[in-house]
Protein backbone atom coordinates (compact mmCIF):
# COMPACT_ATOMS: atom_id res chain seq x y z
CA UNK A 1 0.00 0.00 0.00
CA UNK A 2 1.56 3.46 -0.90
CA UNK A 3 0.20 6.37 0.89
CA UNK A 4 1.66 9.83 -0.44
CA UNK A 5 -0.57 12.11 1.78
CA UNK A 6 2.58 13.35 3.68
CA UNK A 7 4.25 14.44 0.16
CA UNK A 8 1.40 15.79 -0.90
CA UNK A 9 0.94 17.69 2.54
CA UNK A 10 4.41 18.95 2.42
CA UNK A 11 4.18 20.83 -1.43
CA UNK A 12 4.49 24.25 -1.03
CA UNK A 13 5.60 27.02 -3.82
CA UNK A 14 5.17 24.50 -6.63
CA UNK A 15 3.59 23.93 -9.75
CA UNK A 16 1.23 21.05 -10.19
CA UNK A 17 -1.18 19.63 -12.92
CA UNK A 18 -3.79 17.96 -12.24
CA UNK A 19 -5.12 15.81 -15.12
CA UNK A 20 -8.62 13.86 -15.76
CA UNK A 21 -7.68 11.32 -18.50
CA UNK A 22 -9.55 9.97 -21.36
CA UNK A 23 -12.16 7.16 -21.39
CA UNK A 24 -11.90 3.95 -23.76
CA UNK A 25 -14.46 1.99 -23.58
CA UNK A 26 -17.50 0.61 -25.70
CA UNK A 27 -19.94 3.47 -24.44
CA UNK A 28 -19.71 6.37 -22.13
CA UNK A 29 -22.39 8.75 -21.01
CA UNK A 30 -21.27 12.08 -19.51
CA UNK A 31 -24.03 11.85 -16.38
CA UNK A 32 -22.45 15.50 -15.09
CA UNK A 33 -19.05 14.02 -14.53
CA UNK A 34 -16.17 15.95 -12.75
CA UNK A 35 -13.32 14.89 -11.46
CA UNK A 36 -14.13 16.23 -7.72
CA UNK A 37 -11.43 14.07 -5.81
CA UNK A 38 -9.04 16.20 -8.21
CA UNK A 39 -10.61 19.43 -8.19
CA UNK A 40 -10.41 19.23 -4.11
CA UNK A 41 -6.71 18.20 -3.93
CA UNK A 42 -6.40 21.14 -6.32
CA UNK A 43 -8.05 23.51 -4.03
CA UNK A 44 -6.21 22.47 -1.06
CA UNK A 45 -2.53 22.35 -2.79
CA UNK A 46 -3.54 26.15 -4.19
CA UNK A 47 -4.68 26.99 -0.49
CA UNK A 48 -1.24 26.07 0.83
CA UNK A 49 0.76 28.33 -2.02
CA UNK A 50 1.45 25.92 -4.76
CA UNK A 51 0.03 27.18 -8.06
CA UNK A 52 -2.54 24.65 -9.79
CA UNK A 53 -3.42 24.03 -12.93
CA UNK A 54 -5.97 21.28 -14.93
CA UNK A 55 -6.09 19.40 -18.51
CA UNK A 56 -9.86 17.68 -18.03
CA UNK A 57 -9.66 15.25 -21.15
CA UNK A 58 -13.22 14.59 -20.87
CA UNK A 59 -14.48 18.34 -20.78
CA UNK A 60 -11.97 19.83 -22.99
CA UNK A 61 -12.68 17.65 -25.71
CA UNK A 62 -16.58 18.43 -25.39
CA UNK A 63 -17.92 18.26 -28.92
CA UNK A 64 -21.62 19.35 -28.23
CA UNK A 65 -24.32 20.32 -25.84
CA UNK A 66 -26.44 17.99 -24.06
CA UNK A 67 -29.67 18.62 -22.02
CA UNK A 68 -29.14 20.56 -18.48
CA UNK A 69 -25.72 21.75 -18.76
CA UNK A 70 -23.94 18.31 -20.13
CA UNK A 71 -21.88 17.93 -23.07
CA UNK A 72 -21.08 15.43 -25.61
CA UNK A 73 -17.69 14.29 -25.56
CA UNK A 74 -15.91 14.07 -28.44
CA UNK A 75 -14.57 9.79 -29.68
CA UNK A 76 -12.69 8.28 -31.91
CA UNK A 77 -12.81 4.30 -33.19
CA UNK A 78 -10.07 2.79 -31.75
CA UNK A 79 -8.82 -1.17 -31.79
CA UNK A 80 -9.90 -3.55 -28.92
CA UNK A 81 -7.67 -4.55 -26.80
CA UNK A 82 -7.17 -8.21 -26.75
CA UNK A 83 -9.51 -9.14 -23.74
CA UNK A 84 -12.20 -7.67 -25.84
CA UNK A 85 -11.90 -9.40 -29.09
CA UNK A 86 -14.76 -11.11 -29.39
CA UNK A 87 -16.82 -8.74 -28.06
CA UNK A 88 -19.20 -7.81 -31.06
CA UNK A 89 -19.06 -4.07 -30.20
CA UNK A 90 -17.24 -0.76 -31.30
CA UNK A 91 -14.77 0.40 -29.21
CA UNK A 92 -13.73 3.99 -28.48
CA UNK A 93 -11.30 6.95 -27.45
CA UNK A 94 -13.64 9.67 -25.83
CA UNK A 95 -11.42 12.58 -24.75
CA UNK A 96 -8.53 14.65 -25.83
CA UNK A 97 -6.29 12.57 -28.63
CA UNK A 98 -2.53 12.82 -29.16
CA UNK A 99 -2.68 16.48 -30.49
CA UNK A 100 -5.43 17.85 -28.11
CA UNK A 101 -3.45 16.79 -25.31
CA UNK A 102 -0.47 18.22 -26.91
CA UNK A 103 -1.74 21.25 -27.26
CA UNK A 104 -3.24 22.01 -23.94
CA UNK A 105 0.10 21.03 -22.38
CA UNK A 106 1.63 23.62 -24.61
CA UNK A 107 -1.16 26.03 -23.46
CA UNK A 108 0.51 25.85 -19.72
CA UNK A 109 3.54 26.23 -18.13
CA UNK A 110 5.94 23.65 -17.54
CA UNK A 111 4.85 21.78 -13.85
CA UNK A 112 6.73 20.25 -11.33
CA UNK A 113 4.54 17.56 -10.36
CA UNK A 114 1.89 15.80 -12.35
CA UNK A 115 -1.39 14.21 -10.89
CA UNK A 116 -3.71 11.99 -12.74
CA UNK A 117 -6.59 10.88 -11.43
CA UNK A 118 -8.58 7.86 -12.34
CA UNK A 119 -12.57 6.57 -12.05
CA UNK A 120 -13.50 3.09 -13.01
CA UNK A 121 -11.22 -0.02 -13.06
CA UNK A 122 -11.71 -1.26 -16.47
CA UNK A 123 -11.18 2.51 -17.84
CA UNK A 124 -7.01 1.93 -17.26
CA UNK A 125 -6.47 1.79 -20.83
CA UNK A 126 -7.22 5.34 -20.94
CA UNK A 127 -5.13 6.42 -17.63
CA UNK A 128 -1.85 4.11 -19.09
CA UNK A 129 -1.83 5.50 -22.48
CA UNK A 130 -2.58 9.18 -20.60
CA UNK A 131 0.16 9.14 -18.01
CA UNK A 132 2.33 7.60 -21.52
CA UNK A 133 1.48 10.73 -23.14
CA UNK A 134 2.60 13.20 -20.51
CA UNK A 135 5.90 11.52 -20.06
CA UNK A 136 6.49 12.12 -23.47
CA UNK A 137 5.76 15.55 -23.97
CA UNK A 138 7.37 16.59 -20.10
CA UNK A 139 9.83 14.72 -19.56
CA UNK A 140 11.18 14.60 -16.20
CA UNK A 141 7.99 15.26 -14.44
CA UNK A 142 7.26 12.85 -12.16
CA UNK A 143 3.77 11.95 -12.56
CA UNK A 144 1.33 10.57 -9.41
CA UNK A 145 -1.92 8.35 -10.03
CA UNK A 146 -4.87 8.36 -8.05
CA UNK A 147 -8.28 8.62 -7.50
CA UNK A 148 -10.74 4.98 -7.55
CA UNK A 149 -8.27 2.19 -9.54
CA UNK A 150 -5.59 2.25 -7.59
CA UNK A 151 -7.12 2.13 -4.58
CA UNK A 152 -9.36 -0.72 -5.75
CA UNK A 153 -6.59 -2.44 -8.05
CA UNK A 154 -3.31 -1.20 -6.12
CA UNK A 155 -0.79 -4.00 -7.70
CA UNK A 156 -2.62 -3.46 -11.00
CA UNK A 157 -1.65 -0.04 -11.29
CA UNK A 158 1.41 -0.37 -10.32
CA UNK A 159 1.96 -0.88 -14.57
CA UNK A 160 0.53 2.29 -15.05
CA UNK A 161 3.91 3.96 -16.10
CA UNK A 162 3.23 6.63 -13.05
CA UNK A 163 6.25 7.33 -10.78
CA UNK A 164 4.06 7.17 -8.01
CA UNK A 165 0.68 5.39 -7.08
CA UNK A 166 -1.55 6.40 -4.26
CA UNK A 167 -3.20 3.23 -3.35
CA UNK A 168 -4.58 4.48 -0.06
CA UNK A 169 -8.38 6.45 -0.45
CA UNK A 170 -7.35 10.39 0.68
CA UNK A 171 -9.80 11.78 2.80
CA UNK A 172 -11.63 14.78 1.35
CA UNK A 173 -9.20 17.50 1.69
CA UNK A 174 -10.53 20.62 3.68
CA UNK A 175 -10.72 22.92 0.63
CA UNK A 176 -13.20 24.64 -1.72
CA UNK A 177 -12.48 22.62 -4.98
CA UNK A 178 -10.45 24.54 -8.11
CA UNK A 179 -13.97 24.94 -9.88
CA UNK A 180 -12.34 28.23 -11.39
CA UNK A 181 -9.81 26.17 -13.25
CA UNK A 182 -12.46 25.34 -15.69
CA UNK A 183 -13.47 29.09 -16.32
CA UNK A 184 -16.88 29.16 -17.44
CA UNK A 185 -19.22 26.03 -16.12
CA UNK A 186 -22.14 24.50 -17.40
CA UNK A 187 -22.78 22.66 -14.79
CA UNK A 188 -21.84 22.29 -11.13
CA UNK A 189 -21.65 19.19 -8.40
CA UNK A 190 -21.87 18.91 -4.86
CA UNK A 191 -21.19 16.45 -2.26
CA UNK A 192 -22.89 16.50 0.57
CA UNK A 193 -21.68 13.46 2.26
CA UNK A 194 -18.81 10.56 1.76
CA UNK A 195 -19.88 7.09 2.06
CA UNK A 196 -22.48 5.24 2.72
CA UNK A 197 -24.57 4.04 6.26
CA UNK A 198 -25.48 0.67 3.80
CA UNK A 199 -23.17 -2.16 2.88
CA UNK A 200 -24.63 -3.65 -0.44
CA UNK A 201 -21.89 -6.74 -0.87
CA UNK A 202 -21.74 -5.38 -4.82
CA UNK A 203 -20.79 -1.96 -3.91
CA UNK A 204 -17.41 -0.20 -3.55
CA UNK A 205 -18.56 3.02 -1.38
CA UNK A 206 -17.14 1.26 2.17
CA UNK A 207 -14.08 0.76 0.55
CA UNK A 208 -13.32 4.47 -1.19
CA UNK A 209 -15.60 5.98 2.14
CA UNK A 210 -15.08 3.57 5.26
CA UNK A 211 -16.96 5.71 7.43
CA UNK A 212 -20.72 8.05 6.43
CA UNK A 213 -19.84 11.82 7.08
CA UNK A 214 -22.07 14.68 6.41
CA UNK A 215 -20.08 17.41 4.97
CA UNK A 216 -19.94 20.81 6.85
CA UNK A 217 -23.93 22.81 5.21
CA UNK A 218 -21.95 26.40 5.18
CA UNK A 219 -19.02 25.10 3.03
CA UNK A 220 -21.55 23.40 0.95
CA UNK A 221 -23.80 26.12 0.03
CA UNK A 222 -20.76 28.25 -0.35
CA UNK A 223 -19.52 25.33 -3.17
CA UNK A 224 -22.79 26.04 -4.70
CA UNK A 225 -22.47 30.09 -4.86
CA UNK A 226 -19.47 29.81 -6.38
CA UNK A 227 -20.06 27.49 -8.96
CA UNK A 228 -23.36 29.37 -9.70
CA UNK A 229 -21.41 32.17 -10.11
CA UNK A 230 -18.95 30.77 -12.40
CA UNK A 231 -22.43 29.63 -14.87
CA UNK A 232 -23.75 26.79 -13.68
CA UNK A 233 -27.38 26.73 -14.29
CA UNK A 234 -27.70 23.20 -13.29
CA UNK A 235 -26.32 21.07 -9.93
CA UNK A 236 -25.66 17.02 -9.88
CA UNK A 237 -25.31 15.41 -6.23
CA UNK A 238 -22.22 13.01 -6.15
CA UNK A 239 -23.63 11.29 -2.83
CA UNK A 240 -23.88 7.94 -2.13
CA UNK A 241 -26.35 8.48 0.49
CA UNK A 242 -28.34 12.04 -0.21
CA UNK A 243 -30.52 11.35 2.11
CA UNK A 244 -29.78 9.85 4.86
CA UNK A 245 -30.26 11.86 7.97
CA UNK A 246 -32.18 14.10 5.38
CA UNK A 247 -34.15 16.47 8.21
CA UNK A 248 -30.38 17.61 10.04
CA UNK A 249 -28.63 18.11 6.64
CA UNK A 250 -30.43 17.46 3.07
CA UNK A 251 -33.60 19.93 3.63
CA UNK A 252 -31.47 22.66 5.36
CA UNK A 253 -29.30 22.37 1.97
CA UNK A 254 -32.07 22.41 -0.14
CA UNK A 255 -33.83 25.45 1.54
CA UNK A 256 -30.53 27.30 1.40
CA UNK A 257 -30.57 26.56 -2.35
CA UNK A 258 -34.17 27.60 -2.42
CA UNK A 259 -33.44 31.03 -1.22
CA UNK A 260 -30.05 31.50 -2.95
CA UNK A 261 -30.34 30.46 -6.52
CA UNK A 262 -34.01 29.69 -7.68
CA UNK A 263 -34.58 27.96 -10.80
CA UNK A 264 -31.12 26.14 -10.37
CA UNK A 265 -32.03 22.48 -11.68
CA UNK A 266 -30.68 19.78 -9.81
CA UNK A 267 -29.90 16.38 -10.50
CA UNK A 268 -29.70 13.24 -8.32
CA UNK A 269 -28.26 10.56 -10.95
CA UNK A 270 -26.69 8.38 -8.01
CA UNK A 271 -29.37 6.14 -6.75
CA UNK A 272 -31.99 7.78 -3.95
CA UNK A 273 -32.76 5.41 -0.97
CA UNK A 274 -36.07 4.32 -1.75
CA UNK A 275 -37.14 4.38 1.95
CA UNK A 276 -36.31 7.28 2.44
CA UNK A 277 -38.61 9.03 0.32
CA UNK A 278 -41.67 9.60 2.93
CA UNK A 279 -44.35 12.90 1.76
CA UNK A 280 -41.83 15.73 3.13
CA UNK A 281 -39.19 14.29 0.95
CA UNK A 282 -41.16 14.23 -1.94
CA UNK A 283 -42.26 17.61 -1.76
CA UNK A 284 -38.49 19.18 -0.82
CA UNK A 285 -37.31 17.11 -3.95
CA UNK A 286 -39.86 18.92 -6.08
CA UNK A 287 -39.92 22.32 -4.57
CA UNK A 288 -35.44 22.51 -4.32
CA UNK A 289 -35.95 21.66 -8.43
CA UNK A 290 -34.73 18.63 -8.94
CA UNK A 291 -35.12 17.45 -12.29
CA UNK A 292 -33.64 14.41 -12.41
CA UNK A 293 -34.11 12.10 -9.56
CA UNK A 294 -33.18 7.96 -9.85
CA UNK A 295 -34.07 5.87 -7.69
CA UNK A 296 -32.43 3.05 -5.88
CA UNK A 297 -34.79 -0.42 -6.02
CA UNK A 298 -32.36 -2.56 -8.11
CA UNK A 299 -34.26 -5.39 -7.78
CA UNK A 300 -37.32 -7.20 -6.06
CA UNK A 301 -36.27 -10.56 -6.98
CA UNK A 302 -34.64 -12.52 -4.11
CA UNK A 303 -30.70 -12.26 -5.46
CA UNK A 304 -30.88 -8.55 -5.46
CA UNK A 305 -32.81 -8.28 -2.28
CA UNK A 306 -30.23 -10.25 -0.82
CA UNK A 307 -27.10 -8.89 -2.16
CA UNK A 308 -28.47 -5.11 -1.35
CA UNK A 309 -29.68 -6.02 2.14
CA UNK A 310 -33.09 -5.50 1.37
CA UNK A 311 -32.54 -1.81 0.40
CA UNK A 312 -36.32 -1.45 -0.35
CA UNK A 313 -39.58 -3.97 -0.91
CA UNK A 314 -42.00 -3.59 -3.27
CA UNK A 315 -44.20 -1.90 -1.20
CA UNK A 316 -41.95 1.07 0.12
CA UNK A 317 -40.96 1.66 -4.17
CA UNK A 318 -44.48 1.63 -4.56
CA UNK A 319 -45.03 4.04 -1.64
CA UNK A 320 -42.10 6.60 -2.57
CA UNK A 321 -43.56 6.41 -6.36
CA UNK A 322 -46.85 7.19 -5.40
CA UNK A 323 -45.75 10.28 -2.75
CA UNK A 324 -43.14 11.44 -6.13
CA UNK A 325 -46.31 11.84 -8.41
CA UNK A 326 -48.17 13.15 -5.34
CA UNK A 327 -45.22 15.96 -5.00
CA UNK A 328 -45.71 16.80 -8.70
CA UNK A 329 -43.54 14.55 -10.90
CA UNK A 330 -44.52 13.25 -14.35
CA UNK A 331 -44.71 9.01 -14.46
CA UNK A 332 -41.76 9.17 -16.45
CA UNK A 333 -39.86 11.47 -14.41
CA UNK A 334 -39.55 8.51 -11.78
CA UNK A 335 -36.36 7.09 -12.92
CA UNK A 336 -35.31 3.30 -11.71
CA UNK A 337 -32.36 1.49 -11.40
CA UNK A 338 -32.82 -1.70 -12.38
CA UNK A 339 -29.59 -3.81 -11.35
CA UNK A 340 -28.74 -6.74 -14.13
CA UNK A 341 -26.70 -9.31 -13.75
CA UNK A 342 -25.87 -10.22 -10.38
CA UNK A 343 -24.67 -13.89 -10.11
CA UNK A 344 -27.09 -16.56 -9.75
CA UNK A 345 -29.82 -14.13 -11.04
CA UNK A 346 -32.16 -14.81 -13.87
CA UNK A 347 -33.54 -12.86 -16.74
CA UNK A 348 -37.02 -13.65 -15.69
CA UNK A 349 -36.53 -12.06 -12.41
CA UNK A 350 -35.42 -9.10 -13.94
CA UNK A 351 -38.16 -8.90 -16.01
CA UNK A 352 -40.26 -9.27 -13.22
CA UNK A 353 -39.09 -6.34 -12.02
CA UNK A 354 -39.18 -4.05 -14.91
CA UNK A 355 -42.71 -4.61 -15.16
CA UNK A 356 -43.02 -3.72 -12.00
CA UNK A 357 -41.56 -0.77 -12.31
CA UNK A 358 -43.83 -0.02 -15.67
CA UNK A 359 -46.78 -1.12 -13.97
CA UNK A 360 -46.81 2.30 -11.63
CA UNK A 361 -46.14 3.90 -14.48
CA UNK A 362 -42.32 4.57 -13.56
CA UNK A 363 -39.13 4.60 -16.19
CA UNK A 364 -37.03 1.46 -15.40
CA UNK A 365 -32.89 2.44 -15.83
CA UNK A 366 -31.10 -0.87 -16.10
CA UNK A 367 -27.41 -0.66 -14.61
CA UNK A 368 -25.44 -3.56 -15.46
CA UNK A 369 -23.51 -5.32 -13.12
CA UNK A 370 -19.93 -4.54 -12.63
CA UNK A 371 -18.05 -6.75 -10.00
CA UNK A 372 -15.74 -4.26 -8.11
CA UNK A 373 -12.72 -5.90 -6.07
CA UNK A 374 -12.54 -5.81 -2.49
CA UNK A 375 -16.73 -6.08 -2.40
CA UNK A 376 -18.21 -8.92 -0.80
CA UNK A 377 -19.70 -10.04 -4.16
CA UNK A 378 -16.40 -9.85 -6.02
CA UNK A 379 -15.00 -12.90 -3.51
CA UNK A 380 -17.98 -15.25 -5.14
CA UNK A 381 -17.35 -14.20 -8.26
CA UNK A 382 -14.02 -15.35 -8.46
CA UNK A 383 -14.51 -18.39 -7.21
CA UNK A 384 -16.05 -18.89 -11.06
CA UNK A 385 -14.33 -16.69 -13.26
CA UNK A 386 -10.99 -15.78 -11.43
CA UNK A 387 -9.63 -14.27 -14.61
CA UNK A 388 -11.47 -11.18 -13.65
CA UNK A 389 -9.09 -10.77 -10.95
CA UNK A 390 -6.31 -9.69 -13.03
CA UNK A 391 -7.84 -8.29 -15.81
CA UNK A 392 -9.76 -5.26 -14.85
CA UNK A 393 -11.02 -4.83 -18.42
CA UNK A 394 -13.08 -8.07 -17.61
CA UNK A 395 -14.63 -5.92 -15.23
CA UNK A 396 -16.72 -3.74 -17.39
CA UNK A 397 -20.84 -3.81 -16.61
CA UNK A 398 -20.74 -3.82 -20.71
CA UNK A 399 -18.62 -7.13 -21.18
CA UNK A 400 -18.84 -8.82 -17.56
CA UNK A 401 -22.82 -10.61 -17.80
CA UNK A 402 -22.93 -11.06 -21.39
CA UNK A 403 -19.88 -12.00 -22.19
CA UNK A 404 -17.59 -12.99 -18.60
CA UNK A 405 -20.12 -15.29 -16.72
CA UNK A 406 -22.42 -15.52 -19.34
CA UNK A 407 -25.82 -15.06 -16.52
CA UNK A 408 -27.35 -13.12 -18.86
CA UNK A 409 -26.83 -13.72 -22.36
CA UNK A 410 -26.76 -10.75 -24.87
CA UNK A 411 -30.24 -11.76 -26.33
CA UNK A 412 -31.82 -11.76 -23.01
CA UNK A 413 -30.17 -8.69 -22.12
CA UNK A 414 -31.45 -6.95 -25.33
CA UNK A 415 -34.95 -8.09 -24.76
CA UNK A 416 -34.24 -6.86 -21.41
CA UNK A 417 -33.68 -3.54 -22.61
CA UNK A 418 -36.52 -3.37 -24.75
CA UNK A 419 -38.70 -4.08 -22.07
CA UNK A 420 -37.89 -1.21 -20.37
CA UNK A 421 -37.60 1.19 -23.05
CA UNK A 422 -40.72 0.27 -25.35
CA UNK A 423 -43.10 3.00 -25.22
CA UNK A 424 -46.21 2.67 -23.70
S1 LIG B 1 -27.09 1.87 -0.78
FE1 LIG B 1 -25.99 2.41 -2.65
S2 LIG B 1 -24.16 3.50 -2.01
FE2 LIG B 1 -25.00 2.47 -0.21
S3 LIG B 1 -23.88 0.53 -0.08
FE3 LIG B 1 -25.76 0.15 -1.23
S4 LIG B 1 -25.23 0.46 -3.41
FE4 LIG B 1 -23.60 1.37 -2.13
Amino acid sequence: MSDLSRFLDSLEGCRVLGVNPPVMDFSFFDLWAKPLGLLFLLGLLRKRGNEVYLIDCIRDSAASDKKYGRRVTARREIPKPEAYRQIPRRFWHYGLDVEGLASRVRSLPRPDLILVTSVMTYWYKGVFWCIEQLKDLLPGVPVILGGIYPVLCPEHASLSGADEVQTVPLPLPSATPAMDLYGRLTFGVALSSTGCPRRCTYCASSLLWPEFRRRDLGRLVAEVDLQVDLGAEDLAFYDDALLAAKEDHFYPLCQGIIDRHPGLRLHAPNGLHVREIDRDCASMLHRAGFKTIRLSLEGIDEINLEAGGIKATSEEYRAAVSRLLGAGYRPDQVETYVLVGLPGQKASDIAETIRFVRSLGAKAKLAQYSPIPGTPLFREVLCRHPEVQHEPLLQNNTVYSPFVSGEITAEELQHLKDLANYPG
